[in-house]
């Protein structure tokens, strides 16, 4: 049944067929409910007037009220504009135009009083403004004295008159017409206990807000419902998932104990302790596990990882781990076989390059349940890898993997599910963690093994290089070794893959007598990982490396990050090439180098990096720094494409909306209850429009 809010927009007033197809190509707004939806990125206030004196350069912008004189035209074709000065009682200032000059010379007359509403210039001691939109102060009425909506965009449609001006338009046409038909779609209990506007009212002031407050509440409200929607969906899979799907049963702790009494190779911290018995209370409930565990760099997922396989072997079935790249693949493997084989459990390890002959055994041994741990690479995902009874599966740097690729390792045991551990090293605020995640368990790790030495972070700049060449030379004669990566991404690939081999030669020729490794995407894995392996054995010193080496390589002896071009890199991504050091007990250090010359925000980025070690709080400020769209891991997510909530801000208002949705299906998990009826009703219109948000389908 078509409702108002299907209605296509060719069918509003001033729009019409052609438009409509421009908008829906360019906005992706196909009907009065999609458009009603665009609201305002922000709002002009058009309820003060500044005095010229009052006006610089940083206002976006102003409003004033005067009067015009000497308009006057100057160069010609290309440079051809008008001028005209703007007076008021406190001083003058200048209006130009580029085009329409003709235009505005018929309309703006000397001597009659105008207000004038732009974005404030400075042109060596003049102050100016272009464009200004100009209106007489008799017609001020109808501009209203409100805040005035600004609608994005784009240059497409500009150019065809499609401006904010016109998108507002519209927005008050869709909204006449639309009071019978807006429906309200949140309790009324709910509304009240968190003193929320209703739905018609805040959809009215969030594009023409009466006034500040106005604008508040409705951004409050409208925010609150988007976060509450998509935490119910996330609860809501969450406690299907935990009702439909059995988990199997591992109690028997036997192994675990020798573990614990024999060979530990360390005491384990309190936040790895506490994390073990949350994920065991997962393993033995009875319930399919789906548990993401984060820890910052070194705080030691490793051997929780393994503890976890030692749980779900001892109980007689299989665990594999998977990693991301074949490198730390191998050096998982080698990791785990000391405590495996002192285990006398069998591990074996899977990836591209296994030689045929190895693999025809390995999955003999796994399908007849001989061998008990794969390790390995994607590898595991092929269909000819079949386990006997795979238990649980442990996948190592989540946001290398997607989403998809989980629900195959899922695929490997039908009978029941395996349970799984994602392990990322990405810190990730709980902001976003909650609405990326938020269909799973979730545990941090939050602190590092003890008698680690903070890594010294320093900003160094191109020209301090002899000085950092001396440092490097120090730091190897007392036995180190050395990282320095350069970036590389992939719409600069050639020019960044010489920077780096300049770079290998420079340093080459700098430390003639040093052996050096290097490491970079176009190699062949094979010499990548016949290099990688001659640093960890600590035949070379130094490795010259893209960020391949960023995820999980573990070289204690290695004491030294010097990152090239740190400005290019995000926040997080530096933090995760910081990790690779202060792995040992010696002092470590990152240098991060950049041109002398930084933007505001590289600038915030690398005070940042300096500041703290904290993943979490690094985590937090690259939020704020580049919104969640940019941050790695979640690029593709879609999970994340918000209408009007801001996770970087809104962090209380979904911890609401979470408990909300939280209590609300808690009390009548499938919302049959009368209460409920209007939040079942808007759960069903939201899966009609067919959005994806199954994660593991
Ligand atoms: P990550 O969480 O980055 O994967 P790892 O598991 O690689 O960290 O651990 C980093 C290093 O710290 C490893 O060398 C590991 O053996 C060591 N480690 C882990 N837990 C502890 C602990 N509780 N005490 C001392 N060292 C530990
Ligand atoms: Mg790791």
């Amino acid at each position: 049944m078509a409702t108002f809010f299907d209605t296509p927009i060719e069918f509003l007033k001033g729009v019409g067929p052609q438009r409509a197809e421009l908008i829906q190509k360019e906005l992706r707004l196909f009907t009065f409910g999609d458009f009603i939806q665009h609201y305002p990125f922000r709002y002009e206030d058009r309820t003060k007037f500044y005095q010229v004196l009052e006006v610089n350069e940083t206002m976006p912008y102003v409003q004033l009220k005067g009067k015009i004189s000497h308009r006057e035209v100057i160069g010609t074709g290309f440079k051809k504009r008008l001028t005209a000065l703007f007076t008021d009682e406190t001083g003058e200032l200048e209006l130009v135009w580029f085009q329409g000059i003709q235009w505005v010379l018929d309309k703006i007359k000397p001597g009659i009083e105008y207000m004038v509403f732009g974005k404030p210039n400075r042109f060596g001691n003049k102050l100016s403004i272009a464009h200004p939109e100009i209106e007489l102060v008799s017609n001020k009425n109808d501009v209203g004295g409100f805040l005035q909506p600004v609608y994005s965009i784009t240059e497409k449609l500009r150019a065809r008159h499609i401006d904010s001006k016109f998108i507002g338009k519209c927005q008050q046409e869709i909204l006449k017409g639309a009071q019978s038909h807006i429906r309200e779609t949140l309790p009324s209990p709910i509304l009240s206990s968190l003193k929320l506007i209703n739905k018609k009212d805040a959809l009215l002031h969030i594009h023409f807000p009466q006034n500040q407050e106005w604008l508040i509440a409705a951004q409050s409200r409208l925010k609150f419902e988007e976060l509450f929607y998509i935490q119910l969906r996330l609860i809501k899979m969450k406690l299907v998932r935990q009702e439909k799907f059995k988990g199997q049963v591992f109690n028997d702790t036997a192994m675990l104990t020798q573990f614990y009494k024999e060979h530990l190779p360390f005491p384990l911290t309190e936040a790895q302790k506490r994390v073990i018995r949350e994920i065991y209370a997962d393993l033995k409930s009875g319930k399919q596990m789906n548990r993401l565990l984060q820890g910052d760099v070194g705080s030691g997922k490793t051997i929780v990882g393994f503890i976890c396989m030692l749980i779900c072997v001892g109980s007689g079935k299989q665990a594999a781990l998977m990693a991301p790249t074949e490198i730390l693949a191998q050096q998982h493997y080698a990791n785990l076989r000391k405590y495996a084989e002192k285990m006398n459990v069998t591990i074996a390890l899977l990836t591209g390059s296994t030689k045929k002959a190895v693999r025809n055994v390995l999955h003999e041994s796994l399908q007849n349940g001989e061998l008990k741990i794969l390790v390995g690479t994607h590898a595991l995902l092929e269909d000819e890898v079949k386990f006997n009874k795979l238990g649980l599966a442990v996948i190592d740097e989540q946001h290398r993997f997607g989403v998809a690729q989980r629900s195959r390792l899922w695929q490997k045991n039908t009978d029941v599910y395996p349970h799984v551990l994602v392990m990322t090293a990405t810190p990730i605020p709980r902001t976003l963690a909650m609405t990326l995640y938020g269909d799973l368990e979730i545990s941090v790790i939050d602190e590092l093994p003890k008698g680690r030495k903070p890594i010294l972070t320093m900003h160094r700049f191109d020209s301090n290089r002899l000085m950092i060449n001396g440092f490097i030379k120090k730091q190897i004669e007392e036995g180190r070794q050395i990282y320095i990566v350069y970036p590389l991404i992939e719409e600069s690939e050639k020019l960044d893959l010489k920077h780096l081999m300049d770079g290998y030669e420079s340093i080459a020729r700098a430390f003639p007598e040093v052996p050096i490794s290097i490491v970079h995407g176009r190699m062949k894995p094979k010499d990548k990982d016949y290099e990688m392996a001659r640093f960890v054995k600590g035949e070379t010193k130094i490795m010259v490396a893209t960020t391949v080496i960023e995820v999980g390589v573990d070289v204690p002896n290695a004491s030294v990050m010097i990152i090239e071009n740190a400005e290019r890199f995000g926040l997080s991504q530096l933090h995760q090439l910081r990790g690779r050091v202060g792995r040992g007990a010696e002092q470590s250090y990152c240098i991060l180098i950049t041109d002398y010359k930084l933007g505001a925000e590289s600038r915030e980025r690398m005070q940042t990096m300096v500041r703290t070690n904290n993943g979490f709080e690094i985590a937090e400020t690259d939020l704020k720094l580049r919104g969640p769209g940019d941050l790695m891991g979640t690029q593709q997510s879609g999970a994340l494409d918000l209408l009007i909530a801001d996770l970087a801000k809104d962090g209380h208002l979904l911890e609401q909306a979470r408990e909300v949705a939280t209590s609300v299906l808690k009390d009548d998990p499938d919302l049959i209850k009368p209460e409920n009826r209007m939040i079942k009703i808007q759960v069903e219109s939201v899966k009609k429009a067919a959005v994806n948000w199954s994660r593991i389908s």
